[in-house]
């Protein structure tokens, strides 16, 4: 099988702000049937969606099926007014709005539940990350609702003391994972989490001239250190390229995602598999 364990198919990797626009009024049909042909045509065969605000992950998911596709979608990213997850998300301040965002979730079609610890990285800025964190009691309770209606969290996060902290509040998976430290590893074994590096999203800014390329190359070899690492001691690791993000296309990200992958000695079948046993409503 071929895996993209996190896209957003509500992108397409070229404007984020023309992707908002084209469904902000009602899902853009044709553009989703388009765009999972296009995966398909890649040889995608399971895809998991990082969620849209839009409802558009969840009408692809239920056309998928007819494109040879298993797909898998949170609907909408949930998150912590004024803490990162705007982009793809719906906000909630007090636990039981989260709650009921959750539930609402579910009845759209929720296969799992995305959270958002930290926000991206400020690759202006040396990559330093940026926005107010979604942490401690908060974060461990909306695991805890979430796991109480059978559902797997994946968890957007970047940094060591947060990454540690996402994972010991029990998520299913870590997304990104920048800016890492080997303690990190333990904690993904003794947990059996899964990491999706998305180190594509990093990797494809190289060169583009849109950020200087040494921040980028930093960057990206603090994750690839202990991606490896933690590869060689046992921890699952999944292919996902977050296809939709900048210079991140659909279908061809995933080749991207996975050639990095093999470059680092990393076969990601078995973190892919765990992916797909895991994010699945129980
Ligand atoms: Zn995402």
């Amino acid at each position: 099988m071929k895996c993209e364990c996190h896209g957003h198919i509500i992108a397409d990797g070229v404007s984020y702000a023309a992707a908002m626009e084209r469904h902000k009024n009602g899902v853009d049909f044709d553009y989703v049937r388009g765009t999972l042909e296009k995966v398909r045509g890649c040889g995608v065969d399971f895809y998991r969606d990082g969620g849209d605000k839009y409802l558009v992950s969840a009408y692809a998911k239920t056309i998928a099926g007819e494109y040879g596709i298993d797909y898998r979608t949170p609907i909408w990213i949930t998150h912590k007014k004024g803490c990162y997850g705007g982009m793809y998300g719906r906000a909630f301040e007090t636990m039981k709005e989260y709650r009921a965002l959750v539930e609402e979730a579910l009845r759209l079609g929720a296969d799992f539940v995305k959270l958002t610890v930290t926000g991206m990285l400020d690759f202006e800025n040396g990559g330093e990350i940026l926005g107010r964190p979604f942490t401690g009691e908060e974060l461990r309770e909306a695991v805890r609702i979430a796991k109480g209606e059978g559902l797997a969290v994946m968890a957007h996060v970047n940094g060591a003391d947060f990454i540690l902290e996402a994972l010991d509040a029990g998520v299913d998976s870590v997304e990104h994972g920048f800016w890492p430290d080997e303690r990190v590893i333990g904690h993904f074994l003794d947990t059996g989490a899964v990491w999706v590096p998305t180190s594509v999203t990093v990797y494809n800014q190289i060169g583009a001239g849109r950020y200087d390329d040494d921040v980028m190359r930093r960057i990206l070899k603090a994750q690839r250190d202990v991606l490896v690492r933690a590869y060689e001691k046992g921890v699952l690791i999944a292919c996902g390229s977050d296809a939709g993000a900048n210079h991140v296309y659909q279908g061809k990200g995933t080749d991207d995602e996975m050639r990095l992958l093999h470059e680092m000695g990393i076969d990601p079948q078995k973190g892919n598999e765990e992916i797909m046993r895991r994010f699945k409503r129980q």
